[in-house]
Parts: C-alpha cells; structure tokens; sequence
C-alpha cells in the first residue's frame, strides 16, 4: 500500500501497534484506492500514550525553554526539508491539490512550531512589590494536554496544537480524525528524529469513542479540538466534568460583505478563495457573500466567468486548482444542499452538479438571491457552494451577518478604510479581515466566538490557553497574627 506507515500510533517515542483495535482503511480521495490499513486505538493503548505523556511531561517542562526550542526548530528544518514528500503524503491522505498542500498544510505548521519555538524562552512571570513584601508569577505548562483533529488540514492541525503545548512544556497526546491519520504520526516521527525525548509527543488513533476516552481521563488537564459545533459541544461537556482546560475551533458560516466600492477583481477574488479553495472544507470559509445592489449583477457576471476557469482535476498533478471531497458520505452531503437550495428557489449560477473528474468530484458552485432563511445560508456545508446574498445598508448588513449561532469568522471589502473598520468591529467573530479572505498568519491570533468555539490558536494568545499562572508571595519580616 502507497503510504502503509510503520504501525497505527506513536507512543513514547516509537511505533506502537495493537491489531485487536477495529481497522481503519484510509483511501486517497482522488481514486478512492485503500493507501493504507490502521488500528483504532484500544483502551491499552489510549493508556499507554497517556501514561508515557504523564511520564515525559515533567522533565520536558524542567528543560530550558531555549532548548525545547531548539528541538521545536530542528523540526522545522526537517519539515522544509522535506516539503515535497510531506506534501504529496497530504495529497494523498486528504486529495487536496498537491498546489494547496506545498504551500499552505505543512508549510503553515512550520510556521507555528517556528514562531512558538522562538516565543517559549522569552515568556517570563512578574514581580509585584508589595511595600516590604513582594509578590511573584510564574507562567507554568499544564501537564498532559490532548489534541484532537479534524479531516480537513490534518498537519497543520497537528502543528498548530503541539506547537505552543509543547513549545510551553506540556506533553500531548494526539488523535487525528480517522479519515485522515497520515500527517500526525509523520510528526511524531519528525519531533523523535529533531530530539525531542520520548514520550512528549504521542499519535493515537481512533474514531469519536478515542477521542472521548482521551478527554475524560483524569491524567488529562486539558483538550483542543478543532471539529464540528455538535463534536465541541460533547467534547467541552466531557471536559466541564473534569474541570479541564480547553480551547474549541469549531464549525463556521461567515459572513463577507461586499460593498460597492470594492476593488471588484479582489472581492471576487477573496469570494473564490473563501469558498472553493480545499474544495470548500474550511471552517473559517465567508460562505454567506452579502453583495451590495449596486454591483450585484456585475459581481455574479464575473464570478460565473473567472470560476469557470477553475482546473478541476488529478490532485497529483501540479496544474490542478480543485480537488475531490475527502469522502462519499461528505458528498452526498454537499449535494444534497444543492438540491436544498435549487429547492428552495436559490438562483443558480454556475456549478451545482458533481463533477465527472472522480466520484468525489463536486462542481465550484454559486446560487445568487439567496435569502437569510434558506438552508443554504443558514448551515455549515463544508463544500464548494457559494450563497450570494444582497444587500442594500451597512446597518442592514452588519445585522443579517450577525444573524446566527456561529462566530468563527467574517470579512469586509471597501475602497473606504473607515467604513471597512466600523463595520468590522460591530461584527459578532473572533477572526476577521479588511480586503483579503482566509490569511491566517502564526502571528495572528486564530479563533472563534459564541458556537464557533473558544480559545485562541496561533500568536502570543495561544500561550494563555496552554499555560497557567502561578502566583507566590514572599514574606520578607515576621508574621503578623492577631492570635
Ligand atoms: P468532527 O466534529 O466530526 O470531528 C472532529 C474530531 O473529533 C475527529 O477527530 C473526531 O473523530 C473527534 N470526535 C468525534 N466525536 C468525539 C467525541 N465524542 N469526543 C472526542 N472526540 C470526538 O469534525 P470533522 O472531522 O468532520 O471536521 C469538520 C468540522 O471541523 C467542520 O465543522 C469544520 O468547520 C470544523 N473545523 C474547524 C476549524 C477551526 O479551526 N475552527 C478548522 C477545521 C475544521 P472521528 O472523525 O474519528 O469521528
């Protein structure tokens, strides 16, 4: 098999496999070919990982930070190093165009492990005088913190949690989805071959039933999930109970407001990327386009024109611009919101039928008139369909995009500055951009608000949700007691 690794986890720094555990076949969606055959992990060896976290955590934190850091950018060498291969390995675990994955997978999770590396040694407590007395904070790691990801950026999910957990001193425990287990347990290898000690980074797989085996168990203080809105919600109840620390990136249905005095070519630009870029599988996609009137019909005209110049086709070829769904069951669900939304009298205007390159092949789909209660415009379909909304006030806009539980996401496209920052701060999500779409730079915090999730990835941010503070006070004359 193309891409069979050497055993299902990595667990204390070396392959670990248990073939009691129901097989997991993962298939490269671009062909629907079996490409490798893995184990969901069993109870032994979900306890196993953790355990070999508990035991790593400590040393690791008591390491000096510049050092964790130099094993964090060693990993970044190799990672860059072997950009081509790892590329093709998410190509093939994901179908995802090999000119998405080159640039944007791996490559942004060497970002992260870049940025955190260098960031870790420079975190420092305060000292708070207090007259004679003083006071001091000490910024600590957690302990065992466990990742869980989706399907649709497996690595750099992977990246963007371990990065800062361990970049902090936390060890972690980490389960991909098992529709796409391929990129994590590369990771486990790389961090081994940088010279991280055993243990601190561990790769379970499993399907929902691991994952929630790795959240409650008490040796856990805490859990990142980047999934969907009904997963968080499980995921966050279960660690509620355990009183564990946790960080959500959930689900999204953002908004991008288009007003008409837009740079059209890149307001349209941006609309293409925010929803048909991965296929559509981004959670933080502006898959509700409100168009100003004014330029509706011009917008559409062009936007019909410049999708139908999207190269769809073999994700392995470099030329392709447009891949499959990752899987069957996601397929039929997409298309079964196109059919809700020719239903519900949605105009069409380019797409709206499979695509005939593979039978995950879903066409760049775009309905205009859509209005704010049709189903299309009101849940998350994680594919290539675009609603195009329209739109005649800045009041009126700012209120319909904020019309709904998600907050993950949104944007603004204005030739006027001041407008583009007004309308930004009135609206309800927690990343978001003036005159570009979908840029999420390491530097930048990355998170969500209300049902989209909570906690921040990426940035200084990250580091509060993977650190707690430790206060001491330091008695410098005797005590004072009344008794
Ligand atoms: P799911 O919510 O189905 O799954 C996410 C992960 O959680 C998977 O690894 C899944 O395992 C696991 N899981 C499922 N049930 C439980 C449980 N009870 N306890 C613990 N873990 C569990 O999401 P998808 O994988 O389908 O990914 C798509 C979703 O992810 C979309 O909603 C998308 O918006 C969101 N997403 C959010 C991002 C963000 O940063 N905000 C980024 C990317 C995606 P398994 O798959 O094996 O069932």
């Amino acid at each position: 098999m193309k891409a069979q690794p050497k055993a299902s986890h990595f667990i204390d720094g070396k392959w670990h496999e248990d073939s009691a555990g129901e097989v997991i076949e993962v298939t490269y969606p671009g062909t629907g070919e079996v490409i490798a055959r893995l184990h969901a992990a069993t109870p032994a060896v979900v306890d196993a990982a953790i355990a070999s976290a508990e035991r790593a955590q400590k040393d690791w934190a008591r390491m000096q930070p510049v050092e964790r850091g130099r094993i964090l950018r060693r990993a970044v060498d190799i990672i860059r190093d072997r950009g081509a291969e790892l590329a093709h390995l998410e190509t093939l675990d994901t179908g995802k165009p090999i000119q998405e994955t080159e640039v944007a997978d791996w490559p942004s999770g060497a970002d992260a492990l870049e940025y955190f590396a260098g960031l870790a040694p420079t975190l420092t407590g305060e000292t708070i005088p207090l007259g004679g007395d003083f006071a001091y904070t000490i910024r600590e790691p957690l302990g065992v913190c466990v990742g869980i990801g989706a399907w649709n950026y497996p690595s750099q999910i992977a990246c963007w949690k371990a990065a800062p957990a361990l970049s902090t001193g936390n060890a972690m425990v980490f389960k991909p989805s098992e529709i796409t287990p391929l990129g994590a347990l590369k990771l486990a290898e790389i961090f081994i071959e940088a010279g991280m000690p055993a243990g601190v980074f561990n790769v379970v797989q499993g399907r929902g039933a691991v994952g929630a085996a790795l959240s409650t168990d008490p040796r856990v203080a805490k859990v990142s999930l980047t999934g969907s809105v009904p997963t968080g919600e499980k995921v966050y109840a279960a660690a509620a109970a355990g009183m564990k620390h946790v960080t959500m990136e959930l689900g999204g249905k953002s908004p991008l407001i288009i007003f008409d005095d837009a740079d059209l070519e890149s307001a349209i630009g941006a609309a293409m990327l925010a929803n048909f870029y991965s296929s559509g599988q981004i959670c933080s996609n502006g898959t509700r386009v409100f168009v100003q009137k004014g330029i509706k019909e011009r917008f559409l005209a062009r936007l019909a024109e410049r999708t139908g110049t999207i190269l769809a086709g073999d994700p392995l070829d470099p030329a392709t611009q447009f891949g499959p769904l990752i899987t069957a069951d996601q397929h039929v669900k997409v298309m079964s919101y196109i059919a809700k939304g020719k239903e519900e009298g949605a105009r069409l205007i380019c797409g709206g039928a499979a695509g005939n390159e593979g039978p995950l092949f879903v066409q760049p789909t775009v309905f205009a008139d859509v209005t704010d209660s049709m189903t299309i415009a009101r849940e998350e379909i994680f594919g290539p369909v675009m609603a195009v909304l329209d739109f005649e006030t800045e009041e009126e806009a700012i209120a319909r995009a904020n019309d709904t539980q998600f907050g993950l996401a949104a944007g603004v496209f204005t030739a006027d500055l001041a407008r583009g920052h007004r309308v930004i701060g009135q609206l309800e999500a927690g990343t978001c951009w003036i005159n570009a779409y979908n840029l999420t730079p390491v530097e930048m915090p990355f998170g969500a608000v209300k049902a989209s999730g909570l906690g921040r990835e990426n940035s200084k941010a990250a580091i509060e949700h993977y650190t707690q503070v430790k206060s001491v006070y330091v008695g410098m004359g005797p005590v004072d007691s009344p008794y």
